[in-house]
C-alpha cells in the first residue's frame, strides 16, 4: 500500500499547472486526491510528479450563467451538495453529490477529479449527461470547450486533451417547472453506484411530458443517455402504465456489463427498477 517514488509541485494557477504537465510527461493533477491516492497506493498508477492544483482559488465556486450553472473544477461535493443556488435549480446534481462516498470523501473529492477520472460507478457522470455537461479546459492550445457527448470513451478513459486542466464543468439548466432527482442502488461495500440514474421532467398541466431527461451510470464500462425512455415518455400523457412502459427499456441504450457483486441480466433488471423510481419521483403530480 505504499506507491512508487514521484516528484510533487504545488502550483498557483491553471496556466503552471499546464507547463509542468507539458514539462513532465507522467505526471498527474491532483486535486482531491480520493481517486488518484487510492490508485497510486495500489500501484495501478505510478506517476513520475503530482502537480497539486488544490490551492488554485479562482477554481472553486457555483455561479449562473445565462442559461447554465458553471462550476468550479475544484469545487467539492460537499460544497455542491449544500450550494442554495444548485439546490435550486438542479435538485439532482446537490443529490448526486451527497450521495458521493462519506463525509469525508465528499469534503475534499471534486467535480472536475470526478469527471476526469471517469469511474463506471461514479455518481456524477449520470447528471453531468442528463444536463448536457460542457468542460471549460485549457491545455497548451490555449482554451476550448468540450462537450460531455462522446467524452466518456471506455473506464478511465476520457475525450479530455492531453495535458490540459478542466477549469470548470457547465450544466444546462432546463426549463422552468423541471423536477429533478438522483436515485442509486449503492454497493454496499464502497458506495459507488451499481446503477444510478438521473432524471429530470415537466409535465404540462393537461398531463403530457415536454421535457425529459434520462442517463444512467455504473451500469457498464460508460455513463449513457437512456434516449430510448426518453422517447417513450416525450408528448404522452402521464400515467403509471406509461412509466412502467418506458423503464423497460432503461438498458436499450447502455452497454451493460457483469462483474462479481452483479451479472449483466440483474444489473438491467436494476435499471429498469431504478429509472422506474426515479420517473415516479419527477413525474408524480404531487
Ligand atoms: C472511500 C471512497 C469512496 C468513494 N465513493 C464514491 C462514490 O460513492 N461515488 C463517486 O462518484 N465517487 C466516489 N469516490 C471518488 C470521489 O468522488 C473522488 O473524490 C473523485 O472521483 C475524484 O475527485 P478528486 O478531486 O479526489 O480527484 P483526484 O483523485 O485528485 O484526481 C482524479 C483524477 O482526475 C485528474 N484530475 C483531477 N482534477 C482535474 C482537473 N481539474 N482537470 C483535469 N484532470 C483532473 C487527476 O489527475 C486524476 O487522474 C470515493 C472515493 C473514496 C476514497
Amino acid at each position: 500500500m505504499i506507491p512508487s517514488a514521484f516528484a510533487y509541485e504545488r502550483v498557483q494557477t491553471v496556466e503552471q499547472a499546464v507547463r509542468a504537465l507539458q514539462a513532465n510527461p507522467g505526471a498527474k493533477l491532483l486535486a482531491g486526491g480520493h481517486s488518484l491516492i487510492p490508485l497510486m497506493k495500489m500501484r495501478l498508477a505510478t506517476p513520475t510528479r503530482l502537480v497539486d492544483i488544490s490551492g488554485i482559488r479562482e477554481l472553486r465556486g457555483v455561479w449562473k450563467k445565462d442559461d447554465r450553472l458553471v462550476i468550479g473544477a475544484l469545487t467539492t461535493h460537499r460544497e455542491i451538495a449544500t450550494d442554495r443556488v444548485v439546490r435550486t435549480h438542479l435538485p439532482a446534481l446537490a443529490e448526486a453529490a451527497s450521495r458521493v462516498g462519506d463525509l469525508q470523501v465528499r469534503n475534499r473529492g471534486t467535480i472536475g477529479g470526478n469527471l476526469a477520472h471517469a469511474d463506471p460507478s461514479s455518481d456524477l457522470p449520470a447528471v453531468a449527461l442528463a444536463f448536457d455537461a460542457v468542460f471549460d479546459v485549457l491545455g497548451p492550445e490555449g482554451m476550448q470547450t468540450v462537450p460531455i457527448d462522446g467524452y466518456f470513451l471506455g473506464p478511465l478513459v476520457t475525450a479530455l486533451p492531453e495535458n490540459s486542466v478542466i477549469t470548470a464543468v457547465s450544466l444546462k439548466l432546463p426549463p422552468s417547472g423541471t423536477r429533478s432527482t438522483y436515485v442509486k442502488y449503492p454497493h454496499p461495500a464502497s458506495g459507488y453506484a451499481v446503477v444510478g440514474v438521473a432524471a429530470a421532467a415537466r409535465v404540462e398541466p393537461d398531463g403530457v411530458i415536454d421535457f425529459v431527461r434520462v442517463a444512467v451510470t455504473g451500469a457498464g464500462d460508460v455513463p449513457y443517455r437512456a434516449q430510448a425512455v426518453e422517447d417513450a415518455l416525450l408528448g404522452q400523457h402521464v400515467s403509471d402504465d406509461l412509466i412502467r412502459e418506458a423503464a423497460a427499456h432503461a438498458a436499450d441504450d447502455g452497454s451493460i456489463s457483469g462483474d462479481l457483486f452483479a451479472s449483466e441480466a440483474y444489473r438491467r433488471h436494476l435499471c429498469s427498477v431504478y429509472v422506474e423510481r426515479a420517473l415516479r419521483k419527477v413525474l408524480s403530480r404531487g
